[in-house]
């Protein structure tokens, strides 16, 4: 299928992603050779765009070029959204390129993605075929998981950890391992490090401020056994 600008076919994907007024599917397209859905999105040359810094709407100065950002998937089917978002001319900040609300500002995948993501490492025992099944590679999986430990910090800096999991878990294929540390109250990553070693282990613990190490009472280990001590 060529790529489709129907309104019909737009309107429907429109409506799937929820996206704010006044993004709009532009285009919508098939890909054939890799099974791909490609989702154009436009911010109307009409509208104003408001500068990232201070959010006033400024006029648009140019548009940047096009993007992509892997969403979850359709049917199946490996889904990006392009967009060449608009850069805004704010008299304080300059020409800035505006923020998108479907992903963070230096991330190659949406939001939505990104949990997706970190769902998936959360419920998985083996991560090799998820992390496959998702077609991502350790370093991905590890940026989706260092941005959304950036963004949990970010939330919860006064907040006490009564209970953590320390678990090992294999990424993308081979014997490639990390050390995922883990709120067990709330069921969300703290921290991810590469390798299953007892440093890799203080690492993501170090990651903590010591007021909230210091509150720690349970710490549940799943790991390899050589990890609780040196290999023999
Ligand atoms: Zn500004």
């Amino acid at each position: 299928m060529k790529r489709q600008t129907d309104r019909n076919v737009t309107g429907f994907f429109q409506k799937l992603l929820e996206l704010e007024d006044p993004w709009q599917v532009v285009a919508v397209e098939l890909r054939d050779e890799d099974r791909s859905v490609e989702i154009e999105v436009e911010w109307p040359a009409s509208y104003k765009a408001p500068c990232p810094e201070c959010g006033r709407a400024c006029a648009v100065y140019d548009h940047a070029a096009t993007r992509w950002w892997r969403h979850l998937d359709t049917m199946n089917r490996t889904t990006r959204l392009g967009c060449r978002v608009p850069r805004s001319d704010c008299p304080t900040h300059g020409v800035k390129t505006m923020q998108v609300p479907w992903a963070g500002p230096n991330s190659r995948f949406t939001e939505e993605f990104e949990l997706q993501v970190i769902e998936v490492l959360l419920l998985a025992r083996s991560q090799s075929q998820a992390a496959q099944h998702l077609e991502l590679n350790w370093h991905q999986v590890h940026a989706v998981q260092a941005a959304a430990v950036r963004r949990g910090l970010e939330r919860r800096d006064t907040e006490d950890i009564a209970r953590v999991g320390l678990d090992e878990k294999s990424f993308g294929r081979g014997h490639h391992y990390g050390t995922v540390l883990s709120d067990l109250d709330h069921r969300r990553v703290l921290e991810v490090v590469e390798h299953r070693t007892q440093a890799s282990a203080q690492q993501a613990l170090h990651a903590l401020p010591e007021e909230q190490l210091a509150k720690i009472k349970v710490v549940a280990l799943d790991m390899w056994p050589a990890f609780m001590g040196p290999p023999r």
